[in-house]
């Protein structure tokens, strides 16, 4: 990378020069740890952008109590050379405290898209990611966001916020970078012994037996959420925290799948301390 850059104000300048001389800025948001799924994201924003900035946080108000805030993988030294590997030209990594000094009090929410499937099973996450993202946005003045499809929810909530605080910033979606065997690349996967690595395969399967069994016709949710039910916990250790279909842009539970509208299929599943989401978007 061309630089490391740690202080919000450089960031905002460089952004400023970059801006002033023409060039297109993309953002890459991301908490480290990097993987192909990030490399997927990063490329794409090479293709958008002139110049790619990576942001680097593990932000703290998006973690719950409870949850794997102090002991999510950090290393950016190899962060910085995967993410140039990839084409990115700056990475930023600022610090908490700057992020979050003494008297920070002012956040983004967005009503009832947040409070439902993740927001629900994690109060105030994506309060922590809008709040995060309008930060990190403001910082790197991009033109363009790119975002993973495998935090689903986490795209139509950007997405509308985008829209409903004009920022001015297009957002891009790529789709989820996945292992041989279909687990969905995840810096979390890092914590699964090896026996819950194999059983994770189980939420890959069970999206594909979800997938099979709409296009064969079936438009009972409940009888394909039953089915995916029945296969993770027949063959996994996996312990269900969610499982739904949804509608793809207002995020309300479908009783049947329609056709013609975008439909978004999702779980979370946890295999001991670890919890994993995995979801397929389909228009019939
Ligand atoms: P994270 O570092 O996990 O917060 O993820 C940063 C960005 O990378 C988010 O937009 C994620 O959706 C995206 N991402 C993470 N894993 C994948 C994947 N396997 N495929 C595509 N995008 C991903």
């Amino acid at each position: 990378v061309d630089a490391i850059i740690h202080d919000i104000v450089e960031m905002q300048r460089r952004a400023d020069e970059e801006r002033t001389q023409g060039r297109r800025i993309a953002v890459v948001p991301t908490m480290g740890a990097l993987h192909e799924g990030h490399g997927a994201l990063i490329r794409t924003a090479c293709m958008w952008a002139d110049v790619v900035v990576t942001t680097v946080f593990v932000n703290p108000t998006q973690f719950g109590p409870g949850e794997d805030f102090a002991r999510y993988p950090r290393d950016l030294q190899r962060d910085a050379a995967f993410a140039e590997a990839a084409g990115c030209n700056i990475l930023f990594a600022p610090a908490a405290e700057s992020m979050y000094p003494a008297g920070f009090c002012t956040h983004v929410d967005v009503e009832r898209l947040g409070a439902v499937l993740e927001g629900k099973s994690r109060p105030g996450h994506f309060r922590g990611v809008l709040t995060v993202v309008t930060k990190l946005l403001l910082i790197t003045r991009p033109h363009v966001a790119v975002f993973g499809q495998k935090d689903a929810q986490q795209v139509v909530l950007v997405r509308q916020m985008l829209r409903d605080l004009n920022f001015g910033v297009d957002l891009v979606v790529v789709p989820i970078v996945r292992e041989a065997d279909g687990l969905a690349l995840s810096s979390r996967n890092a914590y699964l012994s090896a026996g819950e690595r194999l059983e994770a395969t189980v939420l890959y399967r069970a999206l594909q037996q979800a997938e099979s069994a709409i296009r064969g016709g079936e438009r009972v949710s409940a009888a394909v959420i039953g089915a995916m039910r029945r296969l993770i916990e027949e063959t996994s250790s996996g312990v269900i925290d969610y499982i739904s279909i949804a509608d793809a842009r207002s995020l309300r539970e479908l009783s049947r799948i329609p056709t013609r509208s975008p439909v978004l299929v999702s779980l979370a599943v946890r295999f001991g301390e670890t919890r994993l989401i995995d979801n397929l978007f389909l228009t019939l």
